[in-house]
């Protein structure tokens, strides 16, 4: 039997008509709309379209968003210049700079970057005083994508608490922090990474198994227990015909994608896994969607914050 889809698309509609009322009564409370700030060095094409929804989206939900443009041969000291104008902005209660940045920056430069945003204004939730709220179960502002994860388990009824979860990735922006929030839902949770032995047997436990590696179709239906519900974090682009060929047969989806635009989005689990799974989300359409809608709802809940009227926005605490 084809696993059930979890409709990250239509969960992402959810939170954000949730969200689209809060920030009106924010705006009419505070007189000025949560505002965020992006700040994007270069012109990576991948990072222009990201950059470009949440501007759109963040339009859409009634917040304002400015965006910051640095050349690509922008110094590492210009870039802290810019987040720290922001941070003393009045305006602006969220801040994101967005990754990759550009190589000759410097091996350190992300963490120096994310280091030096307030934590009060840390929307992406990589402040390491925001991840040590965290691992505490205390925490306000969490990475996006693994608090979607949450929402959309949580929203279509995958119970957690009690459940064997598994989490191929360690990453700082999804694999721990998806970790650490299944964790205070009750799970009993392994972390896996490249270095795990027989993988394939530990992910095979789990009733929840979430793949955050960045390998196409990695996950093959031999990593999953029959009835598990899969979460699929991972996203490439696959622009090579013999590629596609292989994961996707003809006829289906995926090699139609690929006939009309030349590549396709692929997720870390292959497509057979839906005979498997009891629950599969879609990529794209999955998990996806869900990381910009919690930028939203972080941007609101910062501003909350900021000015003493937390709560409003009726955001879930962090398990417990
Ligand atoms: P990352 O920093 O590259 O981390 C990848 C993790 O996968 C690492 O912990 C790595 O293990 C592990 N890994 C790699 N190869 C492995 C293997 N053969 N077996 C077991 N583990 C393996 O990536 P990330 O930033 O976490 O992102 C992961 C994926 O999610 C990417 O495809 C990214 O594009 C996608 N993503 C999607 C969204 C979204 O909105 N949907 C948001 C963020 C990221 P080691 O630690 O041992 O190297």
């Amino acid at each position: 039997m084809a696993a059930r889809l979890l409709d990250g698309t239509a969960v992402a509609a959810q939170i954000r008509s949730e969200v689209r009322p809060a920030v009106d009564a924010f705006t009419a409370r505070a007189g000025r709309p949560p505002g965020l700030g992006i700040v994007l060095v270069g012109d990576d094409p991948a990072s222009q379209i990201y950059v470009g929804g949440k501007l759109t989206s963040a339009g859409e939900a009634g917040l304002r968003a400015d965006l910051e443009r640095l050349p690509a041969d922008a110094t590492l000291a210009q870039l802290l210049d810019s987040v720290e104008r922001l941070n003393r902005s009045d305006a602006h209660d969220g801040i994101l700079v967005q990754s990759p940045l550009p190589p000759d920056m410097g091996p350190d430069a992300e963490r120096r970057v994310f280091d030096a945003i307030s934590p009060d204004k840390d929307v992406d939730g990589f402040h390491p005083v925001n991840v040590g709220r965290l691992v505490q179960n205390r925490a306000s502002l969490v990475a996006c994508t693994p608090s979607g994860v949450i929402e959309l388990l949580e929203r279509s009824h995958i119970a957690i608490a009690g459940a064997r979860a598994v989490v191929i990735g360690r990453s700082d922006v999804v694999g721990k922090p998806m970790a650490l929030l299944l964790l205070h839902r009750h799970a009993t949770v392994t972390v896996c990474h490249s270095r795990t032995v027989d993988l394939t047997r530990v992910a095979r436990e789990a009733d929840i198994l979430v793949a955050a590696i960045g390998r196409a179709a990695f996950v093959t239906r031999e990593f999953v227990k029959p009835g598990a519900t899969v979460v699929d974090v991972g996203i490439t682009r696959l622009s090579d015909r013999a590629d596609v060929e292989r994961l996707f047969p003809p006829g289906s989806k995926g090699r139609d994608t690929f006939a009309r635009r030349g590549s396709v989005i692929v997720g870390d689990v292959h497509p057979d896994v839906a005979d498997v799974a009891g629950a599969l989300t879609p990529v794209p359409g999955g998990v996806g969607p869900l990381t910009i809608a919690m930028l939203l709802r972080n941007t609101l809940r910062a501003a909350e914050q900021r000015a003493g009227l937390a709560g409003q926005a009726g955001l879930a605490g962090e398990g417990g």
